[in-house]
């Protein structure tokens, strides 16, 4: 199957799979696997923090961030479309007691300075008290600019706040902007990266911090149920995953570029190539387009993507540029039927 439904499908490399069956192992929970030791002291020194965590998944690695950031009766500020606000089943308030308090994504995918300054609440029993601002990049497939960052970094201090980032797919834009990853997280007091995306490890986030939050962070990830034993099975892949797979995401960002150019001449549906900077492409369906029937026809042609009118498409690792014309031809045939 031509599967555009996430990068979340990507399967191990075979270079991932060889170093999995072939990785020391031991309790991590007691802190003795020598992988995913390594995974965190490489993850720590390449991205510029002090420590870091291997955890299950980029919801857990954001909630721990949360949860280590703020107490109970905290708020922290987010856009309306963070992830870390809207898919994740609510995990900061249900499990941390921490309020978050969302703001407008501008189409940019920035949220105005203005608007998280004025939403930061006085010291005063009425409120919650506002502890962090959390920002996501790439969000939507978006670059959030760098001369953003420093200027969310330096109100966040200015205002006594701490700064955490939704890092999910940061390598993308890292690799969209032709700098570092850690050119990105040093405007952040924590940030969390998805090892399970583009990147291609089967499973795996790193949530990275001072040695204070991420002693925090392994308190509640215990506590969570996600300490692992011999996890370093899957850290073996996961160091493979941001030693190996950051630059080759370009050919993703190239291959989301073609389809939409492609997409972008077919008169039935309307692509916004201004908003592909990365590995998605979001299509607007014309009205008159039935969905679902549209899905069930690229099914039986082994082509996957998700429903609804406005289709979100994401390259990956194993998406050849031959399958995005695959795509392009049967999507133009299945159109006709629907
Ligand atoms: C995927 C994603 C997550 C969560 O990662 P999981 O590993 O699926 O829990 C968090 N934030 C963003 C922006 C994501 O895209």
């Amino acid at each position: 199957m031509i599967d555009f439904r996430s990068d979340t499908v990507t399967k191990p490399t075979p270079a991932m799979r060889a170093a999995m069956a072939q990785a020391e192992v031991g309790d991590d929970v007691y802190g003795d696997d020598p992988t995913v030791n390594h995974l965190q002291e490489m993850a720590a020194e390449m991205f510029g923090f002090d420590g870091a965590l291997f955890v299950c998944s980029g919801t857990q690695a954001n909630l721990l961030a949360l949860m280590a950031h703020c107490e109970r009766g905290d708020e922290y500020l987010c856009g309306q479309q963070a992830h870390n606000y809207k898919f994740e089943g609510g995990g900061a308030a249900v499990l941390g007691s921490i309020q978050p308090q969302p703001l407008s994504n501008q189409i940019d995918g920035s949220i105005l300075l203005s608007d998280i300054e004025a939403a930061i609440k006085p010291d005063d029993i009425h409120f919650a008290r506002t502890r962090l601002l959390s920002l996501e990049n790439t969000i939507g497939g978006k670059v959030l600019s760098q001369e953003y960052l420093a200027k969310a970094q330096a109100l966040a201090f200015n205002r006594g706040l701490k700064i955490h980032l939704d890092g999910a797919r940061v390598a993308n834009a890292a690799v969209a902007q032709g700098i570092a990853i850690a050119d990105i997280t040093q405007y952040f007091d924590s940030v969390s990266i998805c090892l399970s995306k583009g990147l291609c490890a089967p499973i795996g986030s790193i949530l990275l911090g001072d040695e204070r939050l991420i002693s925090k962070a392994t308190r509640w990830r215990k506590m969570l149920g996600g300490g692992m034993r011999q996890a370093g099975i899957i850290a073996a892949a996961a160091k493979l995953a941001i030693t190996d797979q950051v630059e080759r995401l370009a050919e993703d960002h190239d291959n989301a570029r073609l389809l939409a150019q492609l997409l972008a001449e077919i008169s039935e549906i309307t692509v916004d190539l201004a908003a592909v900077q990365t590995n998605m492409v979001f299509v607007q369906l014309a009205d008159d387009i039935n969905p679902t029937i549209l899905a069930d026809i690229l099914r039986r042609k082994g082509i996957l993507i998700s429903g609804g009118h406005n289709l979100r498409l994401v390259t990956h690792h194993d998406i050849s540029q031959q399958d995005i014309i695959t795509f392009v031809h049967e999507f133009k045939h299945a159109l006709l039927k629907c």
